[in-house]
């Protein structure tokens, strides 16, 4: 490939949100001047309202990350023995059910989507089974009425880790509504955060209190500790920055909207490059811009690929790989085995940057790269 020089600044997977400096300023100014800074304060009461109306779920409850959120969320569920969840994940889901004494079962997932699989969870269920952790990966939902239809069936609870998930909805119902409780990350690389931080949303009133107590070291009031909780709290300045982040989310995600069809236009008639189409009834919140590569159509594999566009100054981001069920510590599980779809994609996927303020013709430069690159 002639006459292409590399990026001049590194083009990396994600840029963070930052909001509008003098706004954060203005913000932390009314933080000092309260003199409180965590526990329940003013801008956690603002930013939990926020959260809940802009996802249209009934409980919110905010966390200084989403790991622990997603932690509690088991404990609040008294989940014992197996729960059956995707290998093809951020390690910390997995970790989650670790941290809990419970045990992972992984189960393979679906080609289109790289979410859980529902037509093979039914086979891994034990009578130790209690839960469903699935993943709404890059933010595309899973088939939630089949895992509901499964969990119905087998009394067994379903949290859904939708820390990819901010804002999309299946057929107008707002993701954060399926499910027992779902999870979503605040963190600063997710498409709205708090530098770090998270939240589960509920339907069950009565998980509430539960959920406030485990994650404020079980008190119930000043001397009072219903259990053994934990310090999972939202402090005032990283809400306020949350507060903000709504000011640009609707433009991020219109932008990022633009930049995935301007991807997936150029992308289009490369041999051995696959995209996502968007899913049918589903409202995006473009997180990601993931891709599979077919080394014997495209040319390349994935690795080398990877490799090769660092010198061009591009630092895509191999999500997911390698798989949580090919970690060490869990890579000797009965369940770590034969999870043929998930052992194909994670070879193949590529995760290209994307974020709002990356440019059309940086964008445009990316794919061109792409599709010259094995010349
Ligand atoms: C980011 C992420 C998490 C963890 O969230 P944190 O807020 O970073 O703790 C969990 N699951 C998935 C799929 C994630 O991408």
């Amino acid at each position: 490939m002639k006459n292409i020089k590399a990026f001049k600044n590194p083009i990396n997977v994600v840029k963070p949100i930052l909001p509008d400096l003098t706004l954060v300023t203005k913000k932390l100014e009314e933080i000092w001047a309260s003199g409180w800074l965590t526990n329940k304060g003013k801008q956690h009461e603002e930013l939990e309202k926020r959260v809940t109306e802009y996802l249209k779920v009934v409980n919110t409850s905010l966390f200084c990350n989403g790991t622990l959120a997603l932690q509690i969320a088991c404990q609040a569920l008294d989940l014992k023995g197996e729960v059956i969840t995707t290998p093809f994940t951020f390690p910390a889901t997995t970790h989650v059910l670790h941290w809990n004494n419970l045990t992972p079962v992984f189960c393979d997932i679906e080609e289109n989507t790289y979410n859980i699989d529902p037509n093979k969870i039914e086979t891994l269920i034990t009578s130790k089974t209690t839960a469903i952790m699935p993943v709404h990966v890059f933010g595309n939902p899973c088939d939630v009425e089949k895992i509901q239809k499964i969990a119905d069936k087998y009394n067994l609870k379903i949290i859904y880790d939708a820390a990819h998930a901010f804002g999309v909805e299946i057929n107008g119902k707002p993701i954060g509504n399926f499910g027992d409780i779902s999870m979503f990350s605040f963190h600063a690389t997710k498409i709205f955060h708090t530098i770090e931080g998270g939240a589960l949303t509920f339907g069950n009133n009565k998980l509430k209190n539960k959920i406030e107590q485990l994650k404020n070291f079980g008190l119930i009031d000043d001397v009072h500790v219903e259990g053994p909780g934990t310090n999972a709290k939202l402090n005032e300045v990283s809400a306020a920055v949350g507060i903000l982040m709504f000011d640009s989310l609707e433009e991020e995600k219109k932008r990022r909207k633009a930049l995935t069809n301007l991807y997936r236009k150029n992308l289009k008639n490369i041999p051995g490059i696959k995209v996502i189409p968007d899913l049918e009834k589903v409202k995006h919140n473009y997180y990601a811009m993931p891709i599979l590569i077919n080394k014997s159509k495209y040319g390349l594999n994935r690795n080398v690929l990877f490799e090769k566009l660092k010198k061009y100054n591009i630092f895509a981001r191999r999500y997911f790989y390698p798989l949580c069920s090919q970690y060490p510590c869990y890579a000797k599980l009965p369940s770590a085995k034969n999870l043929f779809i998930a052992e194909q994609i994670t070879e193949e996927i590529l995760c290209l940057p994307l974020y709002g303020s990356l440019k059309k013709d940086e964008v445009e430069k990316i794919c061109y790269i792409v599709k010259n690159i094995t010349k």
